[in-house]
């Protein structure tokens, strides 16, 4: 029962802590020749990714992240060098394996630097597949990765999966405001916000604009002019439609601004303007003063410095926008500038200061 609830609460307030056991887990019959994975100790991740392996051999090393998720932790620096160091040191996985391979999650590659684990521990660090429906795969093509693993698609199920989880603490928090204060409007918040979100969340990809709140913006700007049309042809004040609408407006710039930050596609808008108000961090993922909240402020600035790259195509591993690619020269190019999120996974992985964010 109690893991029940476990798993509704990461999938409904997955900013908050659920955090499972740190350790070692065997999935299926390990031997010492099995790989072994690492992944934070977020409650409903570790479970997914059990259901997801659970028809090869491998170790599951589950390091703290303060009971957060990879992608948000890793960004808010709970899921970090040490966590991963510390999980290794004291799991007794070097007892089990002959070999010293560790696969990561790149999306933690923003908080944990591959080439300090590898010197702190003596493992080598593998980057495996953004999705974890694509590891069984990647380890039976012997870690080879395609395109296809190695960006971010943040196709339809994720985005309705990630974006419940961080929106519906505020759905709920504003259902509750209108249960105190307003109750005869509780019915038309409750039926104007999910479609709102559902809706919003599929077709964005194709509303125009980069960023959540333009297309938030755009959205609203679509609705109002579609009430006016409908209202203009039918000469009529439709107060109910109105209503429902003015809840939709307010509602969908507020998924908008929050969009940003639950994908790795796209620059967060959320981030930064609460730094701006000095809220520091929600739950427990911190932006406030990071490196990453600078950067999207605009406090910093990506400089790459080609002369100092050695060619160990860390950036062009871990960049979930291919931003980054190998040149013929063996240097790393950048190829796709705009699409850069400010996630900082290259700065953190570039061993040589080749990739650096001096202030501006
Ligand atoms: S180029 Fe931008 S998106 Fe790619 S890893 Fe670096 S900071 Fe992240
Ligand atoms: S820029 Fe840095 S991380 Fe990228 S290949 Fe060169 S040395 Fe490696």
């Amino acid at each position: 029962m109690i893991s029940f609830f476990k798993t509704i609460w990461g999938m409904l307030f997955r900013l908050f802590p659920c955090p499972t056991k740190v350790g070692l887990c065997g999935i299926g019959d390990p031997g010492p020749d099995s790989p072994v994975l690492v992944t934070c100790n977020f409650d409903l991740t570790v479970k997914r990714l059990k259901r997801v392996l659970k028809s090869i051999d491998v170790w599951l090393l589950v390091a703290e992240s303060k009971g957060v998720n990879v992608w948000c932790a890793a960004g808010g620096e709970e899921f970090n060098t040490h966590s991963v160091v510390s999980a290794v040191k004291t799991c007794g996985i070097e007892d089990r394996v002959t070999h010293r391979t560790l696969i990561l999650p790149p999306r933690g590659a923003p908080g944990i630097n591959a080439a300090e684990v590898g010197s702190r521990t003596g493992w080598k660090v593998r980057w495996g597949p953004v999705y974890a429906a694509d590891i069984p795969r990647y380890l039976a093509d012997n870690y080879k990765k395609d395109e296809g693993m190695k960006r971010a698609r943040y196709d339809l199920p994720e985005r309705l999966d990630t974006g419940l989880g961080s929106i519906f603490p505020i759905y709920f928090i504003g259902a509750m405001g209108f249960f105190i204060f307003g109750r005869n409007l509780i019915t038309e918040y409750l039926v104007a916000g999910a479609p709102a979100f559902i809706v919003f969340m599929s077709l964005c990809p194709w509303i125009p604009g980069r960023r959540g709140i333009t297309k938030a913006f755009f959205v609203d700007a679509v609705l109002v002019s579609t009430l006016m049309i409908i209202e203009v042809s039918l000469k009529q004040y439709i107060s109910q439609l109105r209503l429902f609408l003015i809840i939709a407006l307010v509602m969908i710039p507020v998924y908008g601004l929050e969009l940003g930050g639950l994908a790795s596609t796209m620059k967060s808008d959320l981030d930064p303007f609460l730094a701006k108000l000095g809220i520091g961090a929600v739950g427990n993922v911190a932006f406030a003063g990071t490196v990453r909240t600078e950067l999207l402020n605009g406090y910093r600035e990506l400089t790459y410095n080609e002369d100092l790259c050695i060619g160990c195509r860390s950036c062009a591993e871990v960049c979930p926008q291919g931003v980054w690619k190998m040149g013929k020269n063996n240097k790393a190019e950048v190829v796709n500038k705009e699409a850069c999120t400010a996630c900082r996974a290259c700065l953190v992985q570039c061993k040589t200061e080749a990739i650096q964010a001096p202030r501006v």
